[in-house]
């Protein structure tokens, strides 16, 4: 069976051993083997700081935003073949243009943010940020503040629902702020990011050293972290603890960013009655969230937050409209929702229905039985969508249990502070929405949920249209969420970059500040 190659060292290695088996999502089939054994992982965080390092730092910061933009066109030509690993995941083409297409829109947007935020001329080194303050009354000391790039290396571990989105999300800003990258792909879906990273390799656009990549186990990556380097991950908050509290995250006080799970929720405005277009935005948007990557979303919706007396509309609602979908094998044109990433992630599913399933029954799906089609229900990861209703809001499985899965409950609550109350048991989430024609319903719900909270729609008729929807995260808004969600913060635009940049406070004359250079925001 053919062993995933890694990079690193700017060469291909290929491990030796027996791996980890990655199979195919539709068909059960074993494609490949996924080892790091004898990768040299301490070589490889050295040679990132010592050759990626200073190469990145020899381009302008306009030169790399350049570079953003190339890859991004180089990556766009070769979507046709990253769309057809991708079904190997299980992916509908929907689904693969959201993971593929949403990554290289995430490269283009900052390259253009960097040639319009981020300082021009031969500047590669600074960017000043905010104004400056006088520090004396003559106006002889000034204080401000600069941020420069960390001189370590960003280690961006990521989860298996988006293997093309997040190592490109996570890679443009360290690599715009002059920070080289070591990528770990999650293995389930590790074929599809090894062709991302040959193929970013195979462009010949980035400097040596600039981007690793190992694919496999982490080993003891994390044993040679030192205080220059940044740690982003992405995954399960079980995963996040145990390396939020590695020896040496914490000993050499590491920069570590998590995103992990959430248990995100969308609340229905009691305006929204049957009839109201609010109610069927709703409804489209629950059946979109539980159904769009097969619910493997960290934005998902999970909980679906009703006026308790508009529970059994909502619920017939929606199930009649998840009775359209088609599951089965993403090539099938016809078909709306694809296979979860692997059998060992439907089992998982089905574990985590099994406890929700002690305070909720079942209003749509079998966790056991789905028709599908072009495919093979069994050796394919297939499962159908399932729609739950718990009556008793106060239970605690539907507030804690992720089923990472085409799965959401039907909750009711009474008001707004109860709702807002209810969200909180969620206890830190990435995304959540109201969905509402009543500003002032949308004010306090959004104002009670905000602390728990990284990302909000509010969606009425007015931005239906043009809404993006909520479970997309973008480029230029914050991704990341409180507590339980990892209490991190990605992309969000220019603090992204800035996440791998030094913040340092610099008093001195006005002469002495503006010989550092990097411009401020407000004199570009
Ligand atoms: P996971 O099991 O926590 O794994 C995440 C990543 O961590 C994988 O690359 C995994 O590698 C790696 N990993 C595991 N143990 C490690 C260790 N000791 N040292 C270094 N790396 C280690 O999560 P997953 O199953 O891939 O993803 C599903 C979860 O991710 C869900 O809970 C979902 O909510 C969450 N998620 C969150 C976001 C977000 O943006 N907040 C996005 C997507 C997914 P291996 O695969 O090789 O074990």
């Amino acid at each position: 069976m053919r062993l995933l190659p890694s990079y690193v060292q700017d060469r291909w290695y290929t491990p030796t051993g027996d791996g980890t088996p990655v199979y195919d999502a539709v068909t059960g089939e074993e494609i490949a083997r996924a080892s790091s054994s004898g990768i040299d992982m301490a070589g490889a965080l050295h040679h990132a700081r010592t050759v990626g390092g200073p190469a990145l730092r020899a381009l302008t910061f306009h030169q790399r935003a350049a570079l953003l933009a190339d890859l991004a066109t180089h990556l766009r030509g070769h979507r046709e073949e990253l769309y057809a690993l991708s079904a190997r995941t299980g992916a509908t083409l929907y689904d693969s243009k959201f993971d593929i297409d949403g990554g290289i829109r995430v490269l283009r947007h900052y390259a253009d943010l960097g040639l319009r935020e981020l300082p021009g001329g031969d500047e590669r080194l600074v960017y000043a940020e905010g104004p400056q303050e006088s520090l004396s009354r003559d106006g002889s000391f000034l204080g401000g503040h600069v941020c420069t790039p960390l001189r370590g290396a960003a280690v961006q571990i990521n989860a298996y629902n988006f293997p093309v989105w997040a190592p490109l999300e996570k890679l443009a800003p360290a690599l715009l702020a002059g920070v080289p990258s070591l990528i770990k792909p999650a293995t389930p879906t590790c074929v599809l990011t090894g062709r991302l990273i040959e193929l970013i390799l195979e462009s010949g656009l980035l400097p040596p050293g600039s981007l690793q990549y190992v694919c496999g186990g982490a080993g003891d990556l994390l044993d040679h972290l030192t205080e220059q380097d940044l740690v982003s991950f992405t995954g399960s908050a079980a995963t996040a603890e145990r390396l939020r509290t590695h020896p040496s995250v914490i000993g050499q006080a590491v920069r570590f960013n998590a995103e992990a799970d959430s248990v995100n929720c969308s609340v229905l405005g009691p305006d929204a009655i049957p009839g109201t277009a609010e109610f069927d935005l709703y409804v489209d948007q629950l059946v979109t969230e539980m159904t769009v990557k097969a619910g493997q979303k960290c934005t998902a919706i999970r909980r679906a937050f009703v006026p308790a007396d508009l529970m059994d509309a909502v619920g017939e609602a929606a199930a009649a409209r998840l009775a359209e979908v088609v599951v089965g094998a993403p090539s099938d044109p016809a078909v709306r929702m694809g296979a979860l990433a692997g059998l060992a992630q439907r089992e998982e599913v089905r574990r985590c229905v099994k406890t929700l399933l002690d305070s909720a029954r079942l209003v749509f799906g079998h966790p056991d039985r789905v028709e599908v089609r072009g495919a093979d229900a069994e050796r394919g990861a297939f499962l159908s969508p399932l729609l739950l209703r718990c009556d008793d809001p106060g239970a605690s499985a539907p507030h804690e249990v992720e089923a990472f899965g085409p799965v959401s409950t039907l909750i009711p609550y009474t008001s707004p502070e109860h709702v807002a109350f209810l969200a909180s048991l969620g206890r830190g989430s990435l995304a959540g929405s109201v969905v509402t024609g009543d500003p002032a319903f949308a004010r306090e719900v959004v104002l009670g949920v905000a602390p728990w909270h990284g990302r909000l729609l509010v969606l009425d008729t007015d931005s239906a249209q043009a809404s993006t929807g909520h479970g997309s995260p973008l480029p230029g808004l914050i991704h990341g969420g409180p507590g339980r969600a990892g209490g991190g913060e990605e992309m969000g635009g220019i603090r992204a970059v800035l996440h791998h940049m030094q913040r340092t406070a610099v008093q001195g004359s006005p002469r002495m500040l503006a010989a550092l250079g990097g411009r401020a925001p407000e004199e570009r």
